[in-house]
């Protein structure tokens, strides 16, 4: 029997890093994709090799189709067919009010976080489509609870984006659910990586983390968790739904 293989966006660090290890660690052939942190991919991918597992880099950026057919290209002649993809890249730019956003930081935005994620799961269903002779597959999205929440006064661009993301996930999940393919999303709530970084406030899960019911930030193994359960067969009759790991934010 082949292998499962899985693609990961953006796995150079943080929930995409502990996912792939993880996915390696149960199985997966891994195709760890990354936009400019080669090094830490590197890493990556030696420690699953390390452990016995199989992976490989491929850097990609998700918002540039060429970039992802090529990434889809290299994962399946390298690797083999690929049977599941964590749309993980995503990113964050500075807290901000509304009335200071430009359009091309909402562009930015969108284009990573949703036509990103768009275009990987397209090329992700031609290759597991049992309409199209593939043998199925699925994929989850890293959607955010800032989809539910709004983010006022920091990131409403973001939300927005995640939101798409909710919406995106159920209308694949159920167009493609007769082609064998189960299509799932994640909501992180505050959750220690280097995004918050990004966001202008590296400390921000520790300022946030009060207003969470169980009193402290996720790790990024917590939320890899839960992309591997949706991922596996455990959850074969799961479809077009939504973890929340957020310690109940
Ligand atoms: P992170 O910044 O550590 O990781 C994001 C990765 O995506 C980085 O490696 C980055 O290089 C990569 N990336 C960004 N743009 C890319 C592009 N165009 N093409 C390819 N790769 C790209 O952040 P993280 O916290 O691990 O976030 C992972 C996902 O989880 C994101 O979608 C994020 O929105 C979501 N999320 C995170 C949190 C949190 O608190 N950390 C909460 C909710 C949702």
């Amino acid at each position: 029997m082949q292998q499962p293989v899985i693609i990961i966006t953006g796995a150079g660090r943080g929930i995409g890093a502990a996912t792939a290890k993880l996915a390696a660690a149960k199985g997966y052939a891994v195709c760890v994709n990354y936009l400019h942190n080669q090094s830490s991919a590197q890493r990556v991918v030696e420690d699953i090799i390390r452990g016995g597992g199989k992976a490989l880099a491929v850097a990609a950026d998700v918002a540039i189709e060429a970039d992802v057919l090529r990434l889809f290209k290299t994962a399946t002649e390298q690797l083999g067919s690929v049977t599941a993809l964590v749309n993980n890249a995503g990113i964050l730019e500075t807290q901000m009010r509304v009335d200071q956003m430009e359009i091309a930081r909402l562009q930015r935005v969108f284009n990573t976080n949703i036509i990103g994620s768009f275009i990987c799961a397209r090329e992700a269903i031609k290759c597991m489509s049992t309409r199209l002779g593939g043998n199925g597959g699925a994929i989850v999205n890293l959607s955010s609870i800032a989809a539910q929440l709004g983010a006022p006064n920091e990131y409403v661009d973001y939300a927005a984006s995640k939101g798409a993301i909710d919406a995106m996930t159920i209308g694949l999940a159920k167009e493609v659910a007769d082609q064998g393919i189960r299509v799932n999303a994640v909501r992180p709530g505050v959750i220690y990586t280097d995004i918050h970084a990004s966001g202008g406030e590296a400390g921000r899960v520790d300022r946030v983390k009060a207003t969470v019911p169980m009193q402290r930030g996720g790790t990024a193994d917590e939320v890899a968790q839960a992309i591997m359960w949706l991922l596996s067969t455990e959850a074969s009759y799961v479809t077009g739904t939504f973890i929340d790991v957020s310690g109940g934010r």
